[in-house]
């Protein structure tokens, strides 16, 4: 809730255009002011003007954000900015100076009354590392703008936690969607900087459709560059989704929800969501909606909506009021991630949307990429490491190998509680304890999750989140009578390929030719150009990827590569090689009674 005397204030101030001094003489602290024009939209610039009449020698360093909450990626926003200056009240330029990537000084700031920057819009700009996940970033185009607020908006050292107000000024007929609220003048304020960047906006020729969900309203807001797919599309996949994520969370933590998706083709549409407290925005590519379907758009919106349950409504206090200066992991990542990715799946099951042999499905499915990473990395070392680019590189297994981790915690609570309590009632509970204002200290939780649950947790935490043991999958899922096999050699002999393609110097290149392989003429680090007649790019590797699937051993398919600038196509034969699949997962049809019991609780909200 926002308190109702600064509320009218901002008001009076804008009705009366009365100087901010007035505003001080009341001691609350003027808003900062930033005005960014969105009718210029030539030149991927955002021109920014913050208004300001009370900095002193402590709020000299102006500064850009070196990171942002829930991204866990390195950003440095400064590298983006042009020509910043800062004017006294006759307009003359003040001397400023940059002390670092995301930290610019203004000499005589007590003078200062304006501060004016151009910032790169990310989408469009390049860089040779840290690019910015595009739903992170921003971008500024003929028919729509995206902006998250710590790509546009910096703040003078010291007043992180200033109120401030945003002005766009942007074509009329454009549709506007952010979580913020506004003002009659159209203003939005907020309540200090990281709420503006808990906030990003949507603009532009969109679509809008809203639904009630238990009382709470849900508005989705679309751009989509071909016209193809609607918010009212997205809203009518989503519904069940949402009612389960209401039913999972008893009942939605917020009385207003924005979604905003951003929908557009190329290198720059690649699929990503980010979540914040009361909005989350996705970038897809422009597909058709049935294509759309296939991504599990609302599998996505669920895992974005539950993060207001955590981290939220339940975090560190490392998380608290977010370091933007230097980025500072918390150890809680499992928490807030995997758990996330794990209720998101779980939740459907509990709803009923899927079956337990779908759900075993998505199990499978994340064993197989989990396959692919480090599984000596715990999920401790990658919180702790995810700025480092080592960390990085596992950092996409939070949301695989860490959702299983979360998921055997879940089993291990409901046996220890007797089928009564599983995560999703320590998680509702802690969510009432903690909640918004109140950050659970760093170094305690795992002990404070210990003592509201049972003391062989400790040994969990200790096994399989702090350190990385193997996983006892097999032994955890047969409490459930789900019986689990790592590894299922099947006698059948089906084709192989033996190689693997790579992104390499921005193109697909071959990586792990096998000898097989090599002995048919194909290298390591070859382009791949086309196969069977079809160009292989990054846009068709999917649908290239499926054709090669359906090959049977012996039968020959024709590649076109690239070595040493000469191209040349290459008649293959596929290999052979015996079927094993991994992590197979099985309802167990003769499950004992105790077993039955214990996943009649897991299947369903306790
Ligand atoms: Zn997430």
């Amino acid at each position: 809730m926002k308190p109702l005397s600064k509320l009218l204030l901002i008001v009076a101030l804008l009705v009366s255009g009365c100087s901010s001094s007035l505003l001080r003489k009341n001691t609350t602290p003027a808003p900062l002011l930033y005005e960014v024009n969105l009718n210029d939209r030539a030149d991927d610039l955002f021109k920014v003007k913050l208004s300001v009449n009370d900095l002193k020698s402590e709020n000299a360093v102006y500064q850009f954000a070196s990171t942002a909450p829930g991204t866990y990626q390195v950003m440095d926003i400064g590298r983006f900015v042009r020509d910043f200056k800062a004017l006294d009240a006759q307009g003359n330029a003040l001397k400023t100076e940059r002390l670092s990537t995301n930290q610019w000084k203004i000499h005589e700031v007590e003078r200062a009354r304006e501060i004016r920057y151009n910032i790169a819009e990310t989408w469009d700009t390049p860089v040779n590392e840290h690019r910015i996940y595009p739903m992170a970033g921003t971008s500024l185009e003929a028919d729509h703008v995206q902006i998250n607020g710590q790509a546009v908006f910096g703040y003078p050292t010291g007043m992180q936690n200033r109120p401030l107000q945003v002005k766009l000024a942007h074509p009329p007929d454009w549709l506007l969607g952010t979580a913020l609220s506004r003002n009659s003048d159209g203003v939005f304020y907020a309540d200090n900087y990281d709420r503006v960047v808990d906030s990003p906006f949507l603009l532009g020729q969109l679509t809008r459709a809203e639904l009630d969900v238990k009382g709470s309203k849900v508005e989705i807001y679309a751009y989509s560059k071909s016209g193809r797919i609607k918010a009212e599309q997205i809203l009518t996949s989503a519904k069940e989704v949402l009612l389960a994520a209401a039913a999972f969370t008893k009942g939605l933590p917020v009385k207003r929800y924005t979604f905003l998706f951003h929908f557009e083709d190329g290198n720059k549409g690649a699929l990503g969501a980010w979540e914040h407290s009361y909005s989350s925005l996705y970038t897809f590519n422009d597909a058709t909606f049935e294509q759309m379907l296939r991504q599990d758009i609302a599998g996505i919106m669920a895992h974005e909506f539950f993060h207001i349950v955590t981290p939220l409504n339940i975090h560190s206090e490392i998380i608290e009021q977010f370091n933007f200066v230097e980025p500072a992991p918390s150890e809680h990542l499992w928490l807030y991630e995997a758990t996330t990715e794990w209720a998101a799946q779980i939740m459907k099951l509990r709803g009923g949307l899927i079956t337990p042999e779908q759900y075993t499905q998505i199990l499978n499915n994340k064993l197989n990429i989990d396959d692919n990473f480090d599984k000596s990395y715990s999920l401790s070392k990658l919180a702790l490491t995810s700025y480092a680019p080592e960390g990085q590189k596992q950092y996409g297994n939070i949301y695989h190998r860490g959702a299983i981790i979360v998921g055997l915690l879940d089993i291990r609570l409901l046996e220890l509680s007797n089928g009564k309590r599983g995560l999703r009632e320590v998680i509702n509970r802690l969510a009432k304890t903690y909640g918004p204002e109140r950050a659970f200290p760093e170094k305690k939780f795992f002990d404070i999750f210990v003592e509201m649950t049972h003391p062989e947790i400790a040994d969990f935490f200790e096994r399989y989140i702090k350190n990385a043991e193997p996983l006892p999958i097999a032994e955890y899922y047969s409490k459930l009578g789900i019986k689990y096999a790592e590894e299922i050699r099947t006698g059948k002999q089906v084709a192989a390929l033996g190689l693997g393609i790579t992104l390499k110097e921005g193109r697909l290149a071959l990586v792990g030719v096998s000898p097989e392989m090599q002995a048919q003429g194909l290298r390591d680090g070859d382009f791949v150009l086309a196969s069977n007649g079809k160009p292989v790019k990054l846009e068709t590797i999917q649908e290239v990827g499926q054709e090669l699937k359906q090959l049977q051993p012996d039968q020959t398919f024709e590649f076109t590569i690239e070595r040493d600038q000469q191209e040349k196509t290459l008649q293959l034969k596929a290999l052979a090689k015996e079927q094993v699949d991994r992590h197979v997962f099985e309802i167990d049809p003769n499950a004992a009674e105790k077993q039955l019991a214990l996943r009649k609780a897991w299947m369903k909200n306790l």
